[in-house]
């Protein structure tokens, strides 16, 4: 039994201050406050030095960090994660691999997943793509998925992966996107649909509802509207999401908030409350000094950008969009917690197992303090070494 004390315990609804942790193999066994909690005499106690100790960040959304890409590294770019707080992690692939690369990509992940054992962060695949909109992000020099929707293609992919996808994007606006949608519904029930690089209608996008899909990637990035008159604003993905209250809104939080200007930070947060918005690192993997900058934006270390100077994706990880958050809106720990870790959580369908502190749960636990800076991480009852 492990005995963590002297913590700022974040839980779903407020933190307790002086909280005790029980962990027992890799599950939390109990919480609550130092006089309520009963400590075995034998237990082995961590001094959490008044950190706040919340749960594990959930990152649903990245392609790599450090200088590893997921496809082609994946235990050290879980592994770049880790030490940065999140316990729970899902390698996104994206449509500049063709069918061969997703496929081998699949194969390294899951052999992975495999040979890491209890130390695995890896909880599935977000598939960004195949199928989005060139036009919004999703460029069409990496595109390799352009052409016309068909089974020959996508088949494969779908079947290798099976049901370790969590999540496919789509851009609905795609023709022959629902043959896609069906097919790979059928080989994931379970699975969850998004709506990303793309300018949808929320017709569009509503007839997709059916299927699962019930999630954006990245608001107000990447996304676009086709209006009907010439000067009159039309409605795409963004409001859509506004429109839908069960739907997730995933959020790309960097420093300088230019994924998404802070003003728009707090009209998603107001609009979306703080029970549908989860932030997400959309990590690139691109080491420090690979691709800088245009002018302008050099003091930025948090961004990411291809080899023609357009930004692609970020250097974050959830540590970092958590500090972000509380800097461009008027969140606290507690609520960044929510964004960072239960929300993600349950926009996968895994929040029995982690997102949150309660008796029953994973063990996977981030020590960090006032501005997230991490001090300590458990995974499953583990405290890592780095
Ligand atoms: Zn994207």
């Amino acid at each position: 039994m492990i005995c963590i004390e002297n913590a700022k315990v974040v839980l779903e609804n407020g933190i307790l201050w002086d909280g005790i942790i029980l962990v027992e193999e890799d599950r939390i066994v109990s919480v609550g406050k130092r006089s309520e909690v009963e400590i075995p005499e034998n237990a082995q106690h961590i001094d959490a030095g008044g950190a706040y100790v919340g749960p594990g960040f959930v990152d649903i959304h990245t392609h790599g960090g450090g200088g590893h890409a997921f496809g082609q590294e994946p235990a050290e770019a879980a592994e770049y994660f880790l030490r940065r707080g999140t316990t729970s992690i899902l390698p996104t692939l994206y449509h500049s691999l063709d069918k061969q690369g997703f496929l081998d990509a699949i194969d390294r992940v899951k052999a992975t997943m495999a040979s890491a054992g209890a130390r695995n962060t890896i909880r599935g695949f977000y598939m960004e793509g195949p199928y989005m909109n060139p036009d919004f992000g999703a460029s069409s020099k990496y595109n390799k998925w352009l052409g016309q929707i068909r089974p020959e293609d996508y088949k494969d992919v779908v079947d290798r992966a099976g049901d370790l996808v969590k999540v496919w994007v789509v851009a609905p606006e795609r023709e022959g996107i629902e043959a896609f949608v069906r097919y790979a519904k059928s080989v994931n029930p379970n699975v969850v649909f998004s709506v990303g690089h793309s300018r949808a209608t929320p017709e569009q996008i509503r007839k997709l509802k059916k299927y699962g899909l019930n999630h954006l990637t990245h608001c107000m990035d990447a996304t676009g509207r086709t209006s009907a008159w010439l000067g009159t604003r039309g409605a795409g993905p963004d409001e859509a999401c506004f429109l839908d209250p069960n739907m997730y809104a995933e959020l790309i939080c960097d420093s300088g908030a230019v994924h998404v200007n802070a003003e728009l930070q707090r009209l998603i947060l107001r609009n979306k409350g703080i029970d549908k918005v989860v932030l997400i690192s959309d990590c690139s993997g691109r080491k420090e000094g690979e691709n800088p900058a245009p002018e302008g934006l050099r003091h930025m270390t948090d961004l990411s950008f291809d080899d023609q100077g357009n930004l692609g994706g970020s250097r974050l990880s959830m540590d970092m969009a958590c500090r972000n958050i509380m800097t461009h809106t008027n969140c606290g720990i507690a609520q960044a917690f929510l964004m960072a870790s239960r929300n993600p959580a349950r926009a996968i369908g895994m929040d029995d197992e982690i997102g949150t502190i309660e008796a029953g749960k994973k063990a996977d636990l981030v020590f960090v303090d006032d501005m997230f800076h991490v001090q300590k991480v458990m995974l499953a009852g583990q405290l890592q070494q780095f």
